[in-house]
């Protein structure tokens, strides 16, 4: 998993605001990054390996100049993390550059394709093919949109990814298939991004792009066509007004603001859909088994989840990473609840291990915080945490949301939303405490040991899925 953005506009300078939206998909991949900007007709690339400051700092990304470009936070799955494999990649000319979400199966047959006729590769990732064909397409007389409808069916796998060239220097082409790609449209501006969590502040007109679709933006003139070339009408949606909150406020950093926020989102989580959360609990109770899949920390929420779906409701359920979830497969079948959990709505093994159970007639249901997601689209009934955007890498108010979920699903098969709601929303004046008693004592303790090699956390039974949240170590 790792961010996208393009972004054009009439203002001139456009980096500062792809860097920006960077750092709101930081949580989608952070080992490195990069940028390349349309500048008087020219490709300007920089990028590096680090956090997207550390590359920020070295490489001034939010200040090179241009109208339009696109930017990329990895999350290496090929090839290692060094600079030469960093995105954006181009072609041999460096007249075009893309970025990608995604993993294309079958690159190395297109590699070799590519190398037998001459062309020249820097990095060892799966998506340095994409703006080879595509400078082949166009060296055909193709324009990039046409090169990038004639590339894609040749892509096996998952993909998001934009692409810009200096010989069409309004624009940015882009298309999806298996990886998510928003389009959002301001005045005079447009976007195209991993999450629409990248746009807050930024755009009125909010569009999900299609399996396949392709879209062509410009900053006055934002067109879609099908797979086939044929343009499409999409209906636009407005970008939730909460998913548009763009500031820190008076907070140094999102995770100190979302950390403090907690008890106002808990407050949110207790103000849920009785009939849908007593409708999701009946299934639990009637499925012959009930699965949960999750990874990182939505995952030891789930394993909570556990404890309390056996000491509340008398049902076992299972918890399985998202990544090993294929391998259970075929125990699947019409009577199994499969309960997806996932912060974004996303994250790739969850979505891939819900396709599979779809095609075994199991019924899904996800818990997620991010409005329109792919993972929403593929379940039949969505829980929504209700959290608003969660920006920091660590998940803060997410957890806590997702912990108060399963506490009311928990209660729902008993009977006893109402007095579930009602002790969460007590819970969450007694968080508020807990943060404003503790907060400089916290402090005081992080000063202490934050240097330390090695930092156990100790606990056993309900507790020891919060001990590994606690140790999850994130940089
Ligand atoms: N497969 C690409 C790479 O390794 C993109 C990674 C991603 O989507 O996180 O660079």
């Amino acid at each position: 998993m790792c961010g996208i953005i393009g972004y054009c506009s009439n203002n001139g300078h456009a980096s500062s605001i792809i860097f920006e939206g960077l750092k709101r998909m930081e949580y989608r991949g952070y080992d490195s990054s990069g940028i390349a900007m349309i500048s008087r007709d020219k490709l300007i690339v920089k990028k590096g390996v680090g956090t997207l400051d550390e590359v920020n700092a070295k490489y001034k990304l939010d200040k090179v100049p241009g109208h339009l470009g696109i930017g990329h936070t990895r999350w290496a799955t090929h090839g290692g993390v060094t600079g030469p494999n960093t995105h954006p990649h181009c072609d041999c000319s460096n007249q075009i550059a893309v970025i990608h979400n995604g993993i294309i199966d079958n690159y190395q047959e297109l590699r070799d394709e590519l190398l037998k006729k001459g062309h020249h590769f820097i990095s060892e990732t799966d998506t340095e093919v994409i703006p080879h064909k595509l400078e082949d397409e166009m060296k055909k007389g193709r324009s990039l949109e046409d090169a990038v409808l004639a590339v894609a069916p040749r892509l096996r796998g998952s993909y998001a990814f934009l692409a810009i060239c200096t010989k069409e220097p309004d624009r940015i082409v882009g298309t999806r298939k298996g990886s998510p790609l928003v389009i959002g449209l301001g005045p005079h501006k447009a976007f195209a991004a991993s999450d629409s969590m990248a746009l807050a502040g930024q755009i009125d007109q909010l569009y999900m792009l299609g399996e396949a679709e392709i879209a062509v933006l410009t900053p006055d003139k934002t067109t879609f066509f099908d797979a086939t070339g044929k343009e499409i009408h999409k209906k636009a949606t407005k970008p939730a007004m909460e998913w548009n909150e763009s500031d820190k406020g008076d907070y140094p950093y999102f995770m100190l603001k979302e950390i403090m926020e907690q008890p106002k989102t808990l407050m949110a989580a207790s103000q849920q859909d009785k009939e849908l959360f007593i409708s999701v609990a009946m299934d639990i109770l009637r499925a012959d088994q009930v699965i949960v899949t999750a990874c990182g920390s939505s995952r030891y929420a789930a394993l909570v989840g556990r404890y309390l779906f056996s000491s509340i409701g008398k049902k076992f359920c299972e918890v399985v990473m998202a990544s090993e979830f294929q391998y259970f497969a075929d125990s699947l079948g019409k009577n199994t609840l499969v309960i997806a959990v996932s912060q974004s709505g996303e994250t790739l093994d969850v979505i891939d291990g819900v396709k599979l159970a779809r095609q075994s007639g199991a019924k899904i249901v996800s818990i997620v915080n991010r409005p329109q997601s792919l993972l929403g689209e593929l379940s039949h009934h969505v829980i929504y945490l209700n959290c608003g955007p969660e920006i920091g890498v660590c998940a803060t108010k997410s957890f806590l949301n997702q912990l108060a979920v399963f506490y009311l699903l928990s209660f729902s098969m008993v009977h006893s939303f109402d007095m579930a709601a009602d002790n969460i929303r007590k819970v969450s004046k007694q968080v508020a405490k807990v943060i404003e008693w503790n907060r400089e004592g916290i402090g005081r303790i992080a000063d202490l040991y934050y240097k330390s090699s090695d930092c156990y956390y100790i606990a056993r039974g309900i507790n020891f899925a919060i001990a590994s949240e606690g140790s999850m170590r994130k940089r």
